[in-house]
């Protein structure tokens, strides 16, 4: 579903992706972890073609990205294809929830309004905030808006999920609910590829994870290789300051 091969990524200056190679099976779910700064949400930036790269390429099904932005139709399709949810929710405060879920299938897909309707109330039940599609964002929780950005990234039906710690900007007590319909989304087989600070949900729901220092992919494995048996000192260091 994704390749990426020989991926470098440089802010002026700064080498924030090194040599980079990751290749992600259909239905897998690749949990990315490391320190701040490592740039894990630059590499998933990059996936989906919200940053550019220097050298490299990454094929997101069948799609392929170039360095300097040389993507022709690949951009597009692969934002079409591609859902992302960030820590801070981005949704159209302006908008009802429904209106937020069926925005993108009717202007990018071209569905009527019953159709985006009728898809955006099943999905909102499927993230258990169906009662909630005619308030608008403000008078949501954040789990609940968290909610409301996921169901609206999966009406464009995404081949691949991207998520950048969805629920670090969540009061604890909310961050369960978010979790929860991620689990349900990995169990029905989505291919996903989460950065995340929550170990416990890692080990659970990953495929693999991989730990990434300072723009590098030191080391990776199952989640039992990873977090019972790190070989690398780096990640056991890590790992000892964040379970
Ligand atoms: P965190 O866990 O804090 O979110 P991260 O692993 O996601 O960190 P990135 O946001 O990918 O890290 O950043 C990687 C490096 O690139 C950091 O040194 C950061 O300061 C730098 N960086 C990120 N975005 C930019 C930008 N737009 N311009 C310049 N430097 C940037
Ligand atoms: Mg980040």
């Amino acid at each position: 579903m994704v390749s990426i091969e020989g991926l470098n990524k440089h802010f002026g200056s700064l080498h924030v992706l090194k040599d980079i190679d990751l290749q992600v099976a259909p239905g897998e779910v690749v949990v990315i972890i490391g320190a701040s700064g490592s740039g894990k949400s630059t590499l998933i930036r990059c996936v989906n073609g919200l940053e550019q790269f220097q050298k490299g390429q990454i094929e997101v099904d069948g799609n392929l990205l170039k360095p300097d932005g040389k993507a022709g139709g690949a951009l597009q399709k692969i934002r079409t294809e591609v859902g992302m949810v960030f820590q801070q929710f981005n949704l159209f405060p302006h908008l009802s929830v429904l209106d937020n879920v069926t925005l993108a299938p009717m202007r990018v897909r071209n569905a009527s309004r019953a159709e985006a309707e009728r898809t955006a109330e099943r999905l909102l039940e499927r993230v258990g905030i169906a009662d909630q599609a005619r308030k608008h964002p403000a008078q949501l929780s954040g789990g609940q808006q968290q909610r409301v950005a996921l169901a609206r990234a999966l009406a464009m039906e995404p081949r691949l999920m991207l998520f950048d710690e969805p629920t670090s900007a969540l009061d604890p007590e909310m961050i369960g609910e978010v979790l929860d319909a991620m689990r349900e989304l990995a169990r029905d087989g989505m291919t996903m590829m989460i950065v995340t600070h929550e170990m416990t949900f890692a080990r659970e729901v990953a495929d693999r994870v991989i730990y990434i220092h300072k723009g590098e992919i030191t080391e990776q494995g199952t989640p039992e290789q990873v977090f019972d048996n790190p070989r690398n000192e780096r990640t056991q260091s890590f790992l000892a300051r964040v379970l």
